[in-house]
């Protein structure tokens, strides 16, 4: 984090800019509570007010994020953000997406902590957790592409740099906050190459930090176990996709969507937010739950380095929510009370600003290494390092080619043999990861897009570019409907590709 501190050099207390975008739908009440309250509390900051979202979309902006956004995120380096909608028919990309890629900000961290007086299955057990999710790649980098009019298919791209800054990142999280175990989840039994990089990753990192616990578990019983006994999880690592919803499952644990709050972090710009969205039907109306952003704002807080402030918000919340005398509309429904009477927004934020200085009497405040205000908290950098493919050993063994074709497998199988020429053989056709010819399995429902595995005919099991190249020319003569090459290579003597099932 290269952002400045918020103390010149006399010791005096120089205010922070911070990009402030209201948003769409409830968003601008959210943001407002939030802003209203950290002034109340005596934060320095410089709001840079900012637009995203539908009203940039609807003015022919497609990327839903503005120039001059983008320049003021540059300046201050730090957002908070309300909700951003993506209205029909402007633009398929979501501009949430938008920003957290275009500043990088790889790391999703969402707390799910139990909170006093919001009423849960789980209450009184202490759930208390922090899931990290990564942020950037898995099949949200979005690269997608229909291989036939009626076959879609979509990337899964995990790097070990991605994996080795998100899992850092956890690592020191923990520390920072004195937790004590990382559980990493992944579905490596299934995907070895991409969530089994992920795993690896974890493994090898884990043995630097020898005071935290770490172990793996498979996503799916990290959501069983968590459906069960979600006290046990402390600091929890995984992909994008599996992060998206078992963070999700873990705000539902605490009390749901009014009460789940997020930051993005990257190297240089971290973005803070509610965990729900727009809320339209809501819009306007001064009934919103503004929680879920306010404590995305103390998250904020810590970030820029007044802990002290962020410590004394977070405490008035839990206060406010402990005391029970100003419920908002959703918490009063999920409490059984008087909904027609239930707290505004407005005034549910009064509460909140009349009860800073006070504490929680019923929660302990977690044990977490407080950094002296003006401190800018350093982000982990990742020690990622190029020079290691120079050792890496990488040989070619053959090719993938997708093919789309009415042929059925077993008259294809023969078509292929007469081109492979004296350099390849045909290991398999496969449709959908199952192996299709030679020999089908009992039962197979082929669709019209077919994986023609050629490997080398070698012994030294070995091709060469040139060798590959032409062999497509020979077999997109004979089916011009291939659509998609993969090489197939060895790494250090390990096969860089799965095997097909059944094989
Ligand atoms: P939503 O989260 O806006 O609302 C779903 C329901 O949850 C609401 O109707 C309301 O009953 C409840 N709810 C949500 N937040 C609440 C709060 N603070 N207090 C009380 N109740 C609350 O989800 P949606 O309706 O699926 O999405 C609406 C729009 O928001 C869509 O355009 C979507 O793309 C966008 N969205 C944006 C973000 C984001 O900016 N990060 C996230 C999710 C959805």
């Amino acid at each position: 984090m290269n952002q400045e501190t918020s103390h010149n050099v006399a010791g005096q207390s120089r205010a922070t800019p911070v990009t402030v975008i209201p948003g769409d739908g409830v968003g601008p009440e959210i943001v407002r509570s939030a802003q209203r309250i950290i002034e109340a509390a005596g934060v320095p900051i410089v709001w840079e007010e900012a637009v995203a979202g539908a009203e940039v979309f609807r003015r022919g902006d497609s990327s839903g994020v503005p120039q001059a956004t983008r320049d003021s995120i540059e300046r201050t380096r730090v957002v908070l953000k309300g909700p951003l909608e993506t209205p029909v028919g402007f633009g398929e990309k979501s501009a949430n997406v938008t920003l957290r890629k275009l500043f990088e900000t790889y790391a999703n961290v969402r707390p799910a902590r139990e909170l006093p007086g919001v009423p849960t299955r789980y209450a009184g057990e202490g759930v208390d957790m922090v899931i990290v999710r990564e942020n950037i790649e898995d099949l949200y980098a979005g690269i997608e592409h229909m291989q036939t009019p009626d076959v879609a298919q979509g990337l899964k791209i995990i790097s070990r740099k991605g994996s080795e800054k998100i899992i850092r990142y956890a690592f020191e999280l923990a520390r920072r906050e004195g937790r004590t175990k990382v559980t990493c989840a992944t579905k490596a039994n299934i995907m070895k190459l991409t969530e089994g990089l992920f795993k690896r990753v974890f493994e090898e990192m884990a043995p630097e930090y020898p005071e935290i616990h770490a172990e793996h578990l498979i996503i799916d019983n990290v959501a069983h176990q968590m459906a069960k006994d979600p006290a046990q999880f402390d600091v929890v690592v995984t992909t994008n996709l599996n992060g998206d919803i078992i963070s999700d499952l873990a705000s539902g644990l605490v009390g749901g969507l009014g009460f789940a709050s997020s930051g993005n972090y990257g190297d240089d710009v971290a973005i803070f937010e509610a965990v729900h969205g727009s809320a339209p039907k809501y819009a306007g109306k001064d009934v919103i739950n503004p929680t879920a952003l306010v404590l995305s704002s103390v998250l904020m807080l810590r970030h820029i380095g007044h802990e002290a402030a962020a410590a004394s918000i977070e405490d008035a919340v839990l206060c406010t929510l402990e005391e029970g005398h100003a419920v908002t509309q959703d918490l009063a429904r999920q409490v059984g009370g008087d909904v027609e009477h239930a707290a505004s927004t407005t005034g549910f934020t009064d509460a909140i600003i009349a009860n800073l200085g006070r504490r929680p009497t019923t929660v302990p405040r977690p044990a977490r290494s407080e950094r002296p205000s003006g401190e800018v908290a350093a982000r982990p950098r990742w020690s990622y390092a190029p020079e290691r493919y120079a050792a890496i050993d990488e040989v070619l063994v053959g090719a993938d080619i997708f093919i789309e074709s009415d042929d059925v497998p077993s008259v294809m199988g023969p078509r292929l043999a007469s081109v492979l020429g004296d350099r390849f053989r045909l290991l398999f056709i496969s449709s959908r990861g199952t192996v299709a010819y030679p020999g089908a399995a009992p039962v197979t429902d082929h669709v019209r897009h077919f994986r023609c595995r050629f490997v080398a005919a070698s012994a030294d099991g070995e091709v060469t570019d040139e060798d590959l190249r032409s062999l497509l020319g020979r077999v997109a003569g004979m089916y011009p409907g291939w659509n998609h090459v993969e090489k197939l290579r060895r790494f250090d003597g390990e096969d860089g590709f799965t095997k097909a099932q059944g094989q």
